[in-house]
């Protein structure tokens, strides 16, 4: 079902009107993580302002430490949705269990399979059967072939409404967090007719190339972009080393409205 063989024309999901796709790149910025109603409305005014179209930020949060953050839960998926309205975006945020579907669709646009789900059947099949659209990121160590396997679990259950996102993966390098795979772009494009967006906040893990990355993730052909914006990096819950300043986030618009067209 994901084969571009079989379905020759690219599938293009439409969340109420904006179109994951189509010629134009949607991107969707916010904070790594929901901290609090004033940290999630000043950075969803500057992703608002620089003409993003969905409102990011994770509510459950997959940490590497059971120690660290771990999200505020319902809590955070309403401020998600409060403040997304306010600014007329939609909303795009991490499922990891299966039996949060309810819930987090109540306030959600895009359920978001984070790579360390990405292998979770259950949750791809529980997906399958759900009404909105699953935004299905690369697993740590995934091959494409993995991947694309992972989505085929998906829409197997009934829902064709799927966007793959690259993030990164695992390699030798530890300069990087991860090693960016912008050929993951051209790959999907050449086996699946589904939309495929990059990350280069979790691709790199570095906000200093963050800015380079997109934009070459763009000149690669991607559908959109997600990116970490947080008003105050410095003093961010989670992956501030990563996220972009309101003002470096507003430089990146400017930047890719040159060589591609923005929704
Ligand atoms: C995230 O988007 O904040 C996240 C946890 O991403 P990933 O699943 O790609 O690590
Ligand atoms: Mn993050």
């Amino acid at each position: 079902l994901v084969s571009r063989h079989f379905h020759p024309e690219d599938t293009i999901v439409d969340v109420d009107g904006v179109k994951i796709g189509g010629k134009e790149v949607v991107v969707m910025a916010g904070p790594c993580s929901v901290e609090s109603i004033e940290q999630l409305r000043e950075a969803a005014k500057a992703v608002k302002a620089g003409g993003a179209k969905f409102l990011r930020g994770g509510a459950f949060k997959p940490r590497t430490s059971p120690y660290d953050f771990q999200g505020l839960a319902e809590e955070g998926l309403k401020m998600l949705r409060e403040v997304a309205d306010e600014e007329g975006l939609k909303v795009v945020t991490e499922i990891v269990d299966k039996d949060d579907i309810e819930l987090v669709g109540k306030y959600a646009d895009v359920y978001q399979v984070g790579a360390r789900n990405m292998q979770n059947f259950q949750l791809l099949k529980a997906l399958g059967k759900a009404k909105k659209p699953v935004m299905l990121k690369r697993g740590l160590a995934a091959t494409i072939s993995e991947w694309l396997n992972a989505a085929e679990y998906i829409m197997a259950g009934g829902n064709d409404q799927v966007i793959f996102c690259e993030r990164g993966i695992r390699t030798y390098e530890t300069f990087t967090r991860n090693t960016l795979d912008l050929s993951a772009v051209a790959a999907i494009k050449e086996l699946s007719h589904l939309p495929i967006i990059v990350d280069p906040s979790h691709g790199t893990g570095r906000w200093e190339m963050v800015r380079p990355m997109a934009r070459a993730a763009v000149a690669a052909g991607c559908d959109g972009l997600i990116i970490e914006v947080h008003p105050h990096p410095e003093v961010a819950l989670s992956d501030g080393d990563q996220s972009l300043t309101p003002k470096n986030f507003n430089a990146l618009m400017g930047e890719l409205g040159k060589i591609c067209t923005v929704m």
